[in-house]
């Protein structure tokens, strides 16, 4: 058995999770693009002000949910948390924060 075989029965494909993450970024980047002018229109077509507020605390809570989600997100390389390191961290960064795996990376 050679060293590099041993490496790769060792380090998992990572692809599937970059997909992973990479869909949990476009949704967040969704739900921002899609909240003002929902809401917009939601108040335009003049709706209960229950369901305008409805709608955008909902979209906010997603918000909120699929940044955390995306803020506990483990590295498929290495295992770490792929935007935190150490107090500091990035929902919005492109690279693993421990060993520098990119999310452009197509495998
Ligand atoms: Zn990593």
């Amino acid at each position: 058995m050679t060293p590099s075989s041993e490496q790769t029965d060792t380090v998992p494909h990572p692809g599937p999770g970059l997909k992973s993450i990479r869909l949990k970024h476009k949704l967040l980047v969704g739900i921002f693009i899609v909240y003002i002018p929902l809401l917009s229109l939601f108040y335009f077509l003049q709706l209960p002000q229950w369901l305008v507020l409805g709608g955008a605390v909902f979209l906010l809570l997603l918000g909120i949910v699929v940044a955390f989600m995306i803020g506990l997100t483990r590295c498929p390389a290495c295992g770490q948390l792929f935007h935190v390191r150490g107090m500091g961290g990035s929902i919005f960064t492109g690279t693993c924060m421990h060993c520098g795996i990119s999310l452009k990376r197509r495998v």
